[in-house]
């Protein structure tokens, strides 16, 4: 109004998912309206409040001396220190804020929320807030204004498809493939999933995304399979693939298409995935698996672990986290956990696939805890299809070509 400088906070929820899966949906709006109040409260009248959505608040600010927009972020982080109570339960709240200010930062709306995204983001780790500066750009991840080149992305083949093998403990033999989407980026290089898968399931496109994966991956299993390296291919799904009703008959038309067969197949699914709506989840779940398409639950043992549950859920494996596995050596709760986590899955009768196997060290262990099989760099990174090929055929991981491979 005044044509002064202005400075934008952005305000992210610490871990709001969790609270919202664990408490439900109706008390994480009920949290959700408290902390508009208590932001209404440490405010100005004039002062600019808005929920972008989900758990992300702005507030715009007019702004007289640079100090001001710091004072401001911790006088918002103090109004949300005291615990909240919901239906006589009490919440504590981490957030992270991000503040970018016009005109140093930026000139127009979009420049703006982009900026203090991207400090909010190099804060997420510890907390706090945070006020944008140029050298968080190459750690970012691609965020709101690279969006637009994600689709783009997926609609012109930039992206590829790195495979890690999955390597049977008893054989010490490759026995599935695990599917790593990358961003071939004209401009920042090779962009890895961590910077643009959680975006593209904020956004929904991570339903063109995964049926491009879904396609690429399985096109190049038929291909391993006619130069006689019978191999399957897992993918990762996320949550909003799961929920959405039309991915089965999606991903059934692309197998029909190129003459994918199932049981080269598997989906990777995380726990939370399934628990953030397990209707829907295991309804598609079902379906898929009545095509034939196999289920290993990803990344297991970080959030829910609800053992109970497990054994309810109609899936083929179970993945152990890395963070886990890595620290077993040292760590004795996570040895402990990695026991009877093997345990457990076989007295369920499924099969238990280990990630993060960094040495040999690792690999004698699982091996004597009985473990299925094993994904890590102490085998072989994720490297790109070519690559593999050669893998397959040279390593002492590798597989034993078919001396008939079928046409
Ligand atoms: P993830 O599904 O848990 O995949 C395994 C990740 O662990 C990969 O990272 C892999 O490179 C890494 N890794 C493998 N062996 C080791 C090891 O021995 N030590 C350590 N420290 N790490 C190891 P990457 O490729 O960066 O993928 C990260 C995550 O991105 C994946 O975690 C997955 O959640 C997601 N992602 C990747 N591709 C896709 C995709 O096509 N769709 C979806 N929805 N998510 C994907
Ligand atoms: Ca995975
Ligand atoms: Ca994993």
């Amino acid at each position: 109004r005044e044509e002064k400088s202005l400075a934008l906070l952005l305000m992210d929820i610490d871990r709001f998912k969790e609270i919202n899966d664990t408490l439900g949906h109706h008390r994480g709006d009920l949290l959700l309206r408290q902390i508009g109040l208590r932001l209404k409260d440490s405010l100005h009248e004039h002062d600019v409040i808005a929920r972008l959505g989900g758990d992300e608040f702005a507030v715009l600010l007019p702004l007289a001396e640079s100090q001001h927009a710091t004072r401001m972020a911790g006088k918002i982080m103090k109004a949300l220190e005291p615990p909240f109570e919901i239906e006589g339960l009490p919440i504590l709240l981490e957030v992270s804020i991000g503040i970018a200010v016009s005109p140093d930062h930026g000139s127009t709306p979009e420049s703006l929320l982009q900026r203090a995204d991207i400090a909010m983001y190099a804060i997420k780790q510890t907390g706090g807030y945070n006020i944008y500066n140029a050298k968080h750009d190459q750690y970012s991840p691609i965020r709101l204004a690279l969006l637009g080149e994600l689709r783009h992305a997926i609609e012109h083949d930039e992206l590829v498809l790195n495979y890690q093998p999955m390597i049977s403990v008893k054989t010490g033999r490759a026995i599935g493939m695990e599917a790593l989407v990358r961003w071939k980026h004209p401009g920042r290089g090779m962009v890895p999933p961590d910077q643009f898968i959680g975006p593209a399931e904020r956004t929904g496109l991570i339903k063109p995304l995964t049926l491009w994966v879904f396609n690429t991956a399985q096109r190049q299993c038929l291909d391993w399979h006619g130069a006689g390296l019978g191999i399957p291919v897992s993918i990762n799904l996320s949550a909003r693939n799961l929920h959405d009703p039309l991915l089965p008959d999606q991903l059934a038309e692309l197998m029909a298409a190129c003459g994918g067969a199932p049981d080269r197949l598997e989906l990777e699914i995380t726990e939370s995935a399934i628990m953030a709506d397990p209707v829907r989840a295991l309804d598609a779940i079902n379906r898929l698996r009545a095509m034939g398409i196999r289920f290993a639950i990803d990344d297991f043992g970080v959030g829910y672990s609800s053992l109970a549950y497990l054994q309810r859920l109609p899936v083929d494996s179970i993945k152990i986290d890395k963070s886990f596995v890595i620290n077993m050596a040292q760590n004795q709760n996570d040895a402990v956990i990695v026991r009877s986590t093997i345990d457990l899955v076989h007295n369920l009768g499924l099969k238990v696939v280990a990630e993060g196997v960094e040495n040999k060290d690792l690999w004698d262990r699982l091996s004597a805890l009985g473990c299925d099989t094993a994904q890590g760099y102490y085998m072989s990174r994720p490297m790109p299809a070519e690559e593999l090929t050669r893998w397959l055929t040279e390593s002492p991981w590798g597989i034993k070509k078919d001396p008939n491979p079928p046409n």
